[in-house]
């Protein structure tokens, strides 16, 4: 489990064609590979950004995006891990993904993620796959100079392109992609349902553990409650545990026993006005 208040995770998404290049097309539904690419990648950002992970994306509009430029953008953003997103074309059916072959070292990752990739498309879905594949000649494994994976997405002339107009098919995409990468970094994907939802946690003081609850919502990797402000006035501060999904509010005292421990919110840390506006300090 990383530490990502000190190293945020950094995720890159080669966004495929877009521009001068729509990609494939399905010209009896209007759908273009480009649209769908962008879309998905969007949905990605957003549900990544609030999960607490950094993400860059190689076009945020349906603009030129050689890729070429793409693998320059990528390398310069030195991501932890890569994706690059495509829609299949051609008549065939079903989900596939690409992992890298070389470097050695990059391999082992990208094939666990693409194991991740597939696995979470097959449950969100309810489809079989066209499976993990590879191949050399592809220059967005090749060059890329981090872990990788590339994805083609359900054909776009296939007998499953009507969900393309469906927004809540390409928000399963996004969920299905989401959860592979927050999967393999050991961080539980948490729903987002726009507004506030119950999290339980615990006050631990010189008294002992006191069972607590509190209405919160996730921004940024945050939870963002008014158990804050409650915390705040008792000069505690707040961890949340990503991989027990558990909230805990600590005195200071005890909190620097457990300095080591990774996702530790220190509320003095929360200094930024919107910090302090979700806080329900201001
Ligand atoms: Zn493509």
């Amino acid at each position: 489990m990383r530490n990502y208040n000190k190293h945020p995770l950094r995720i890159f998404i080669g966004v495929g064609h877009g521009g001068y290049d729509p990609g494939a097309v399905n010209k009896t539904l209007g759908l273009t590979e480009a649209g769908i690419n962008l879309t998905i990648a969007l949905l990605m950002e957003r549900d990544l950004k609030r999960h607490g992970v950094q993400v860059q994306l190689s076009r945020y509009t349906d603009e030129d995006d050689r890729l070429k430029e793409e693998i320059a953008e990528c390398n310069a953003y030195n991501p932890d891990f890569a994706v690059e997103i495509h829609t299949n074309a051609g008549g065939g059916t079903g989900f596939e993904v690409y992992y890298q072959l070389e470097p050695w070292e990059h391999s082992k990752l990208s094939l666990e993620m693409a194991k991740r990739f597939d696995t979470n498309v097959q449950t969100h879905f309810g489809v079989k796959t066209r499976g993990i594949k590879t191949n050399r000649n592809l220059g967005w494994l090749s060059q890329v100079q981090a872990p990788c994976v590339l994805v083609e997405n359900f054909f776009i002339d296939g007998e499953r392109a009507a969900w393309y107009a469906e927004p809540a098919q390409l928000k399963r995409f996004a969920k299905a992609y989401v959860c592979a990468i927050l999967d393999y970094y050991g961080m539980a994907y948490v729903a987002d349902n726009s507004s506030c939802q119950m999290v339980k946690y615990q006050v631990l003081d010189a008294n002992g553990a006191k069972e607590c609850a509190s209405r919160a919502v996730l921004i940024d990797g945050n939870w963002y409650v008014h158990l804050r402000q409650f915390s705040q006035n008792l000069g505690k501060d707040v961890h949340y545990d990503n991989g027990a999904n558990k909230i805990t509010v600590y005195s200071p005292e005890d909190y620097k026993v457990s300095e080591t421990g990774f996702g530790l919110l220190r509320i003095r840390d929360y200094e930024t006005r919107l910090d302090r506006v979700m806080a329900g300090i201001e």
